[in-house]
């Protein structure tokens, strides 16, 4: 496929090749951007911004909800694209292609409700006949950079809104999955949005990322991605908004009071779907007391059960890692918890990108596997003597994203959702659950800001103030 900038499909000489994580075959190639494209792409969207801001809010709605109704028609293609190029089971494809039609369409309505609001002045000094209002505009350009892991979902969360709220956007997409970036584009272009509203640059975010990011013409970036590369965008950002939606190694605490056999079907659901490749799978089950060992016994026949294999194949459950090398990671971590006395209950040989899923049982606090992002198939378990260490042990980490608890008491959940430092908290399911229109975000080192196209807009229009004098 060819890159879209300043009003046009781009090829390079030089390109990047696509590759099915499960065998490593080529789906496709895409340009390998360089630096004066990002020029290119920025002088582009600068143009595109300004024929944004003067489109009617209705108009915007109507290209938004017209793009929903072609990626509901090509619904299948996009989710066998998502697939292929990241290597999520179909089933999860298709409901990657049901959210992400939902977050535009979500973010058409937002087109209609930019407003600001009148301003009390006469109850300031010296304010008295004066009538002060809002107006609510857009940023401008809009940077947004995407992880491989909703190659297509997580670019609709910062296209959908940035175009609703007037602004344009250049895309820079992760290097292993460009392909359904690419196809939003195209989609959108043919509902109708100006072409130099949008741009979509395919290349490498270590070449890319310096020039886009820092770049005076870009007023607002998005970024999702890992805290490490989040953290490097802040410092070289300059004066601009930043949104950052990092990583994490969210837990999952369990009273014993839960019902055991639904912590179990959560925690298959929330710590092993798409590999256990999402920001807020379940990682750190913690459990107390009574309840440690027969969860374990639970996760061990449930989570044995998983079947491995090629994703396109509808029996498989668990397709492959994004790279081989990410599966030597959980690989690696994995035996350096069972090494320092961690025991393995079941899973975690290694195929090429393959892990099988994985529980590690009688896990250290300290070790890898519990206290860094593992973004792999794979929970470890810990054992907590009472609900304050249980506590105690989820706010110990850098992270902040996602933390879910089990428990049939209302006292318990309430003070471990005011207690817990996390940006979404669960009661009785996983920390791995979103609906698109919801605020999303994390605290600590998990971000800064929130998604869900409502929240979105807000973080990428900003505020003037009109006082008008005499009146
Ligand atoms: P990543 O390695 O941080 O890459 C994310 C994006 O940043 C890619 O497009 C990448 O491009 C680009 N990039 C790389 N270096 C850059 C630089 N110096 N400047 C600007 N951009 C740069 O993350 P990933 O491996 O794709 O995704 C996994 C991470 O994303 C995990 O930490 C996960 O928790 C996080 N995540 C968070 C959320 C959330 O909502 N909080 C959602 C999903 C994922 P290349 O691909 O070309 O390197």
């Amino acid at each position: 496929m060819k890159m879209f900038a300043a009003g046009q499909w781009l090829d390079r000489d030089q390109v990047i090749e696509v590759r099915n994580p499960f065998d490593q075959t080529v789906i496709d190639t895409v340009p390998k951007a360089s630096p004066s494209d990002v020029d290119r792409a920025l002088a582009g969207a600068v143009a595109g911004a300004a024929i944004m801001r003067d489109m009617p809010g209705f108009e915007r709605f109507q290209i938004l909800r017209k793009a929903a109704a072609l990626m509901r028609e090509r619904a299948e293609e996009l989710a066998r694209t998502i697939s292929l190029e990241e290597g999520k089971i179909l089933a999860e494809g298709r409901l990657e292609v049901e959210r992400a039609t939902e977050t535009i369409e979500l973010s058409a309505e937002e087109a209609k409700r930019l407003g600001g609001e009148v301003l009390p002045l006469d109850g300031a000094p010296g304010g008295a006949g004066k009538l002060g209002f809002t107006l609510r505009v857009p940023c401008g350009v809009v940077a947004a950079i995407t992880p491989f892991n909703f190659p297509l979902n997580l670019v609709a969360h910062k296209v959908g809104p940035a175009l609703a709220a007037g602004n344009a956007v250049v895309i820079k997409p992760a290097s292993d999955t460009p392909l359904s970036a690419l196809a939003l584009v195209e989609i959108l272009l043919e509902a109708g949005l100006p072409p130099l509203a949008i741009a979509c640059l395919t290349g490498s975010g270590k070449e890319l990322g310096d020039a886009l990011c820092s770049d005076p013409r870009v007023r607002k970036i998005s970024f999702t991605g890992s805290q490490e590369i989040g953290e490097h965008i802040t410092r070289i950002a300059g004066v601009k908004r930043v949104t950052l939606e990092l990583g994490s190694n969210s837990p999952l605490v369990v009273l014993e009071d839960a019902d055991l056999d639904k912590v179990a079907r959560a925690t298959v659901a929330t710590g092993f779907a798409n590999a256990g490749q999402v920001c807020i799978s379940t990682q750190r089950v913690i459990a107390i007391g009574g309840a440690y060992a027969p969860l374990l016994q639970r996760l061990e026949t449930d989570v044995g059960a998983l079947r491995t294999g090629n994703q396109l194949d509808a029996a498989t459950q668990v397709g492959p890692m994004i790279r081989a090398g990410d599966a030597e990671r959980v690989e690696d971590w994995i035996g350096e918890a069972v090494r320092g006395g961690a025991r393995l209950v079941v899973g975690g040989e290694r195929r090429g990108a393959l892990v099988s899923p994985a529980v590690v049982a009688d896990v250290a606090p300290a070790m890898k596997i519990s206290c860094e992002e593992l973004f792999g198939p794979a929970v470890a378990v810990t054992a907590a003597k009472s609900i304050d260490e249980a506590i105690h042990l989820a706010n110990s980490t850098r992270y902040g994203l996602s933390a879910a608890v089990f428990t049939e008491s209302l006292d318990a959940a309430i003070r471990f959702a005011r207690r817990v430092e996390s940006g979404n908290i669960h009661i009785n399911w996983g920390p791995q659950w979103r609906a698109d229109l919801m605020p999303y975000g994390g605290l600590k080192q998990s971000g800064l800001g929130k998604e869900g196209p409502k929240y979105a807009v807000q973080e990428m229009t900003e505020l003037k103030t009109v006082v008008i004098h005499g009146v």
